[in-house]
């Protein structure tokens, strides 16, 4: 799954291209009150985002969140939801801001009010069952273990990958970068066979530009050739939308019916095959 982060003008300018070139859908985690700032997309832009069936989701009003009043929680969390509303976006995904929050009990009372999924960081794999985190025995995705503590994972801290990290950990060595990149990626396919998907990267963006060596600023080249990576070894891509929760076996689920479809076919193929069978 890609994500992109806080509306930069960038990735409507450079990524939305190449999202484009290679027929890919991707989440646009918008902040509802930054769309008339320097170097930001406005509402025209988030518009064209959509008509082309991009997916757009809320990221607060400010882009503020720690050590608040439920108040002001409200204001950025539910608040957010009525802007989008507002604007003619129905968000049913909140990603918190600086990955923050999703392990403060308010904070998540609060986004379980207004949304169905949130999003929160540090993990290069999202479990769909929440099994398989290290130094966590959760058995499934329920919010709350027995004694009413926050689970590590769960629907409103489905963990996620921000790219930006690994360029800065690589200190933006275009080639250690790209190692890393498809480390990442083909360290799902072990736990992805016989027809079952159980986890997925969600990479997280945010602005793709020209610049190089620029903490949380993807230089175009690289974002160039990782998209063509994940195309040209047959990975299928899927915005957030496509992340769906059910309340039964607390588990997540993937929606879109084409991988479920695809993957039928490749239950007496070798493992290795996956990458090429679900595109
Ligand atoms: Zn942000």
């Amino acid at each position: 799954m890609l994500t992109f982060d806080d509306n930069r003008i960038g990735d409507t300018t450079y990524a939305k291209p190449l999202l484009d070139k290679f027929g890919f859908k991707a989440t646009f985690f918008v902040i509802c009150n930054k769309t008339t700032d320097k170097g930001a997309m406005n509402w025209k832009d988030i518009a064209d985002m959509k008509k082309d069936g991009m997916d757009i989701e809320s990221h607060t009003m400010t882009h503020h969140q720690s050590t608040m009043s439920q108040k002001q929680l409200d204001f950025q969390i539910g608040g957010s939801k009525q802007c989008f509303a507002a604007n003619g976006y129905n968000a049913t995904i909140f990603a918190y801001p600086y990955d923050d929050g999703s392990q403060n009990k308010t904070v998540v009372d609060t986004v379980a009010r207004y949304y169905n999924i949130a999003r929160s960081g540090f993990e290069p794999l999202m479990f769909l069952d929440c099994k398989g985190y290290h130094n966590c025995t959760q058995t499934d995705c329920k919010t709350f273990t027995s004694t009413g503590k926050l689970n590590y994972a769960n629907r409103y801290t489905a963990r996620s990958f921000t790219e930006n990290l690994l360029e800065q950990g690589d200190l933006f060595n275009p080639v250690k970068i790209m190692a890393d990149f498809s480390n990442v990626l083909n360290s799902q396919l072990s736990y992805n066979s016989n027809g079952i998907i159980r986890a997925i990267p969600i990479l997280v963006y945010h602005n793709v530009g020209l610049q190089n060596g620029k903490p949380y600023s993807t230089q175009v080249g690289l974002f160039s050739q990782e998209m063509k990576y994940l195309h040209d070894n047959g990975f299928k891509v899927v915005d957030m939308a496509g992340l769906g929760y059910n309340s039964s076996t607390n588990t997540f689920y993937l929606k879109n019916s084409q991988i479920g479809t695809k993957l039928q076919f490749q239950i007496t193929f070798p493992r290795r095959s996956v990458r090429y069978l679900v595109d």
